[in-house]
């Protein structure tokens, strides 16, 4: 075979490069804009809680190799609420390599200045979530926003070098206290309990254990969605075994319980789902059949109400 295949020999360089990473979803009366930060590695052997050869049958069902799924979306989102624009989660920033961190870049490819931006919502403190927070220099990234924190996230970030856990603890806590430093020092900081409100509709829900204050954020304007950080990073697996953990998570039995609870709140509620880690945009629905949930995203189609 001699001949180049035609995607080398007859298209220019960055013609086939992928569309720009946002994308928008009707919902109620919001309008959800999902913004791409880039992929993240989620390999197998950090997975644990059952065992190699179910984890490997969970993954093949979902069509992954028994490495895992190495190209794991990161996805923010953002929509105006109350008046204000918010935007949930901040991407890695410069802290995990070139797959991730263009949050910015495809704030623009959708038309939004981040200046604009009014509250910057977390979910909880690992860096793939709040490093985009600053630029590699060090300034802030969202020049006019309130950044909201998890309250127990918060409390654990500024204790946990001084409690001298392990060196990746540590490096969390360092990153995140970093990427927080200048809206701290601008007094643009607060912190978020669970069962209140990050910004007025926007309720944290208590989805513990992956970090200490791991939260989930409520949107509920009639037609509910809930957006979670971390509670699942490869649903292929873990939504029809919630006892599957990752390496990431801060107390696997913690995470666990979160995790299995959660989906029962879900199914009871009909919450919808925004979520961090699912393929992009990471909107849609998780159908309950046969016990057995599975997710059901939501369709690209124009923007119109439903
Ligand atoms: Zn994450």
């Amino acid at each position: 075979m001699t001949a180049a295949h035609p995607s080398e020999s007859t298209l220019a360089p960055g013609s086939i490069g992928q569309a720009p990473g946002y994308s928008r979803t009707r919902w109620g009366s919001t309008t959800i804009t999902t913004v791409y930060d880039g992929a993240l590695e989620i390999p197998s052997s950090g997975m644990s809680g059952e065992s190699e050869q179910r984890i490997t049958e969970l993954l093949a069902d979902g069509f992954l190799p028994p490495e895992g799924d190495l190209m794991t979306a990161v996805n923010t989102f953002l929509f105006e609420l109350g008046g204000r624009l918010v935007l949930i989660d901040a991407g890695a920033g410069s802290s995990l390599g070139p797959s991730v961190g263009h949050l910015t870049e495809n704030l623009q490819a959708a038309g939004v200045d981040a200046a604009d931006i009014d509250d910057v919502v977390i979910t909880h403190v690992h860096p793939d979530h709040i490093c985009g927070l600053t630029t590699a220099d060090g300034s802030p990234t969202f020049q006019n926003a309130v950044v909201h924190l998890p309250e127990l996230d918060a409390d654990w970030i500024d204790s946990a070098p001084v409690r001298g856990v392990d060196g990746l603890e540590a490096q969390i806590s360092e990153w995140a206290r970093a990427a927080i430093a200048p809206y701290r020092e601008h007094g643009r900081l607060a912190s978020v309990a669970y069962g209140q409100e990050a910004v007025a509709g926007l309720t944290a829900i208590d989805l513990s254990g992956h970090t200490p204050g791991h939260s989930g954020f409520l949107l509920d304007d009639g037609k509910p969605i809930l957006f979670w950080g971390d509670t699942m990073h490869c649903h292929p697996a873990q939504l029809r075994a919630p006892q599957v953990g990752t390496e990431y998570d801060n107390d696997h039995a913690c995470a666990r319980s979160s995790r299995t609870n959660i989906l029962e709140v879900i199914r009871r509620n009909g919450w919808a789902i925004g979520g961090a880690h699912l393929p992009f945009p990471g909107v849609g629905h998780i159908r309950f059949a046969r016990d057995e949930p599975y997710w059901v995203p939501v369709p690209y189609r124009p923007l119109q109400s439903v």
